[in-house]
């Protein structure tokens, strides 16, 4: 294990858990409300104004729910890297990740270095595909 102590381990379990809570009521209250909406696409084409703006609403909220769900599976590979040890080390390059970055992002499985390589390589925001 890294410089990681076992308080702070303790600490960043009970807010991993608060997260998980709050982004599961909210993924379930999304999953719901788009359920709840009548289907988008097929339907008037008249009202192409109202339509769009739905549609774009829709858009939105996925990509929020996307993104929350992203999430949730930090948290879960976070807790296994808990789990076996490994919490607090670069999946990369297996050096320390900074206890600062830790403490601002404890899904943080990467060094500040390697996190800019992997965003340069991939980037991490989600992009509308227009
Ligand atoms: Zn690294």
């Amino acid at each position: 294990m890294s410089k990681v102590n076992v308080a702070q381990v303790r600490a960043i379990e009970q807010r991993l858990a608060s997260r998980e809570a709050e982004l599961r009521s909210r993924v379930r209250e999304a999953k719901e409300a788009l359920a709840d909406r009548p289907g988008t696409g097929a339907g008037h084409v008249e009202d192409l104004g109202e339509e769009g703006e739905q549609r774009f609403r829709n858009g939105i909220e996925h990509v929020e729910l996307q993104r929350d769900q992203e999430e949730l599976t930090d948290i879960a590979s976070t807790r296994e890297r808990i789990a076996d040890g490994s919490y607090g080390e670069c999946v990369d390059c297996g050096q320390d990740i900074a206890p600062e970055r830790l403490a601002a992002q404890p899904t943080a499985s990467r060094c500040v270095i390697c996190q800019g390589a992997y965003e340069k390589k991939y980037g991490t925001t989600l992009r509308y595909s227009t």
